[in-house]
């Protein structure tokens, strides 16, 4: 079965065509600035890279230049468009009502266009990509798999906020928690690498990316997670400010004569490592090199960010009552041996972990970093959201289920 698998941002494509008998990709790319000036496709196959630079007026006009570039003879992954067997889209928000990738019909459309107002800038390009698709490949079958979902058996006492209970019922008030596809993949690989049964392992993953959250996974479930209502919750980010004293919302619209939309906007695009660096950058890179130098600001935004992420590691422990395995992943996770070691030696040692600095000195691949005798093993394991979308996908059309069940 060959899977095609779509990520649709507000002006961006990013795509994966799999075969899905040997879980290969066939072919790739990203489509960027769709609908402004500038836009173009960056397409891979094997080594091979192809720029497709035209105007692309919306998502619809930019999948269908994907397609051709699908069954391009040269860089495609098959002949024909009908060789494609299903479309595996990624969905931000699937509210209360999925707890599992579902098989796309009109009532889920209907669901996916109410849950708008909880993701007002992912959810309309999501559902932009699936109706485009639908149009593009009629027949085909489209599988949305949502962030949200492997959350979806967070318990109340977890996902509640102590706020009037009535905004639970008017709005819908709550946290959902995201990049749920990403930790689901990270924690069953961190369970088949270590040997454990999934569903009796306690572990954290950390997915560290421009976006970050952690989660705590126990018996094959997420059980918490740092991003909440939004993905502002949590983890001190690239611009978002993670968890802060909400009176500081009121505080700043009074003293600064803010509206809400401008708060939100400085939180969500001002903040996090971006802010604490004055403006100096968003990316961990950057922040990285500086503090290593020992520049003081960027040292102090590696801190405070490294400091949050352990408080988080640490409240999980609690939270499960303990912890086999702890997993990085994403951007900096997998890329970043200082940020791992730092947060593992800095506050993680009463745990009985210890990080074997050759094995940690690593990027982008999958190993345990812990020493032998490590009490809780640490582990670098790459994430892959779209082989999950894939796998998803593939699933549900071979069994010819509605939804899956995490
Ligand atoms: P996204 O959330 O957009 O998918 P990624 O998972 O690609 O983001 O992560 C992006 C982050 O990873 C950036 O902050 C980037 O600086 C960081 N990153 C990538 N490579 C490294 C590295 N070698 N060292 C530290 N951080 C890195």
């Amino acid at each position: 079965m060959r899977v095609l698998v779509v990520n649709c941002g507000s002006s961006s494509i990013k795509y994966q065509f799999l075969d899905m008998d040997t879980e290969q990709i066939l072919c790739k790319g990203l489509a960027e600035r769709i609908g402004i000036p500038g836009s173009r496709i960056v397409h891979k196959k094997d080594d091979q890279k192809v720029v497709v630079d035209k105007p692309m007026k919306d998502h619809e006009e930019a999948l269908k230049y994907v397609l051709e570039l699908v069954v391009d003879e040269k860089v495609g992954g098959v002949k024909d468009l009908k060789e494609i067997d299903a479309v595996g889209h990624r969905v931000v928000h699937g509210g209360e009502k999925f707890s599992g990738s579902v098989l796309v019909d009109d009532e889920v459309m209907r669901a996916l266009e109410e849950y708008s107002y909880l993701a007002p800038l992912h959810n309309p390009p999501n559902i932009i990509g699936i109706r485009a698709m639908m149009k593009l490949l009629p027949g085909v079958p489209n599988v949305a798999v949502f962030d949200t979902a492997f959350h979806s058996k967070i318990p109340a006492k977890a996902y509640l906020y102590a706020i009037p209970h009535e905004y639970y019922k008017k709005y819908k008030i709550r946290r959902y928690g995201f990049h749920g596809t990403s930790h689901r993949y990270v924690s069953k690989r961190t369970a088949e690498i270590l040997g454990l049964d999934y569903h009796k392992a306690k572990i954290i993953t950390v997915h560290l990316g421009n976006g970050a959250s952690v989660a705590a996974v126990m018996n094959g479930h997420s059980i918490d997670t740092s991003m909440g209502f939004t993905p502002l919750e949590g983890l001190v980010m690239g611009t978002r400010c993670g968890d802060i004293d909400p009176s500081i919302v009121t505080f700043l619209m009074e003293k600064e004569g803010m509206t809400a939309e401008e708060v939100y906007t400085i939180l969500n695009k001002k903040s996090g490592v971006f802010g604490l660096t004055d403006g100096f950058s968003s990316d961990m890179r950057d922040i990285e090199d500086k503090a290593l130098e020992g520049e003081p600001v960027c040292r102090l935004a590696l801190d405070i960010y490294e400091y949050r992420i352990a408080k988080y590691i640490g409240a999980y422990v609690a939270a499960m009552n303990g912890v086999d395995a702890i997993a990085f992943t994403a951007g900096v996770g997998e890329n970043s041996p200082i940020t791992r070691k730092e947060i593992c030696e800095n506050y993680l040692g009463f745990l009985g972990i210890k990080i074997d600095d050759e094995k940690n000195n690593i990027k982008g691949e999958e190993r345990i970093i812990t020493t032998p005798d490590s009490k809780v093993k640490v582990l670098l394991v790459p994430t892959n959201e779209e082989l999950m979308i894939a796998r998803d996908t593939k699933e549900i059309i071979e069994k010819g289920i509605k939804q899956l069940e995490y």
